[in-house]
């Protein structure tokens, strides 16, 4: 195999050595003394998915880099059925705002699931238990005994979550020794501590690394995707808080006064039983200008982030939003959502920029399309915002820093 098919293929193990060309010899020095400080504990992270979404995204290279730091990390899974993710499912829009009741059948498959799965965890060595999201959230009841602290991490836009469901959630959340937010305005009133951690990007990752521009058309002409027009792109999971018809809706606009392609790429998290549905209302709305894309192809990602002319993020929710931050790390235009992790990463005008509405998507979209310096600019001071902030370096130590207050 060539050197490029094996890197697409793995799951990406890099060292810290390797981010020194990125974040300079002194932070990597810093970062290796922290995790000398922790290198005794064993800790185990828990969530509901090898595929798919933001949290994979996360912890396939957190917990490779934990492990090439000396600290023995385990990553388990909880299982469910499609019953119990559609349970999740609902818990993960009502947190984000979405009010519906989570019914006592509801309650009781959530509940039951993490039981049954709780038989089968063993945590006894851990020194630490880190659990993700809220599919896996009650299994803290079935650990009552345990000697180690237990974290609970809680990745989605937690700004208004709806209350009712909030505060069922919040009895679990409580037995934990604290929990975990993306952004400080995430924050809740809860009886346990509060830490706040951002996500970040793995730069060598297949979906992020370098490519050179014979790879990228090669691998545009593989999914014929046409590039005699400029590139308009979305790549996100098919999920209503992504908003893709806001930006088919902001497309046509656009292409009304500028010439110009859309691409909707989307995967489907295994633990999202909604992708099917957003799929079908996206190709029945598509025309001849719009290609939808259902895969899961992280170089395709790839090239296309470096491609198009304008890299779109019109969530109307967002906890984080990892796409922005890949986008923006190949130095694209980006336009984003006016909402959640997109605001800490846009600066509006600064580096990409920010929109309430699809008029003011297209509106943006045509103002890119026809300046390429300014799409230039934008994504200059887009990678290196990223650069400072949000690479896994900088993850794994605030995990370290997290860590070591916890330390026995
Ligand atoms: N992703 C992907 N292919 C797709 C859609 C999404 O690889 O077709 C990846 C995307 O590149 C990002 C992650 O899935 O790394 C999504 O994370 P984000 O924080 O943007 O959103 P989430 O899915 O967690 O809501």
């Amino acid at each position: 195999m060539q050197t490029s098919a094996v890197q697409r293929s793995t799951l990406g193990l890099h060292t810290l050595e390797q981010y020194e060309a990125l974040i300079g010899a002194a932070a990597a020095e810093r970062i290796a003394a922290k995790a000398d400080r922790v290198r005794t504990m064993r800790v185990a992270h828990i969530s509901s998915t090898f595929y798919g979404g933001g949290v994979t995204e996360l912890l396939t290279p957190l917990t490779l880099m934990m492990n090439a730091t000396g600290i023995e990390t385990d990553w388990h899974l909880i299982q469910g059925t499609p019953g119990f993710f559609g349970c999740t499912k609902k818990l993960h829009n009502t947190l984000q705002g979405t009010s519906s009741e989570f019914s006592e059948a509801e309650k009781t498959i959530y509940e039951q699931v993490v039981f049954e799965n709780a038989t089968r965890l063993h945590l006894d060595d851990c020194d630490a238990v880190i659990v993700h999201d809220p599919q896996p959230l009650p299994l803290i009841r079935h650990f009552s005994d345990r000697e180690m602290p237990w974290l609970w991490q809680c990745h989605v836009d937690l700004s208004s979550p709806h209350a009712a469901v909030w505060n069922y959630l919040r009895q679990f959340v409580e037995q934990y020794n604290a929990a975990v937010f993306s952004l400080p305005e995430y924050g809740q009133h809860l009886r346990v501590g509060q830490h706040f951690i951002t996500p970040a990007i793995d730069p060598f990752s297949a979906k992020n690394r370098e490519m050179s521009d014979r790879e990228r058309r090669e691998f545009l002409g593989n999914y014929k995707i046409p590039t005699d027009r400029p590139l308009v792109t979305q790549i996100s999971r098919f999920d209503r808080w992504k908003d893709p018809m806001g930006v088919i809706e902001a497309f046509r606009k656009a292409r009304e006064q500028v010439d110009c392609t859309l691409v909707l790429v989307g995967n489907n998290a295994s633990d999202d039983p909604e992708g099917g549905k957003i799929l079908e209302q996206i190709e029945s709305a598509a025309d001849e200008g719009i290609i939808v894309l259902s895969v899961d192809d992280p170089t395709l990602v790839n090239a296309l982030q470096r491609s198009a002319a304008v890299v779109l993020q019109k969530s109307t929710r967002e906890g984080f939003g990892l796409t922005v931050t890949e986008a923006m790390w190949k130095g694209a235009a980006v336009i984003g959502g006016n909402v959640g992790g997109i605001r800490h990463q846009i600066k509006d005008g600064w580096n990409g920029f920010l929109v309430n509405t699809p008029d003011q998507a297209a509106a943006r979209i045509v103002e890119l399309l026809k300046n390429p310096n300014l799409r230039k600019e934008l994504g200059a001071r887009a990678k290196e915002s990223v650069r400072q902030n949000f690479l896994m370096s900088r993850l794994l130590e605030d995990w370290l820093d997290l860590l070591s207050k916890y330390e026995r």
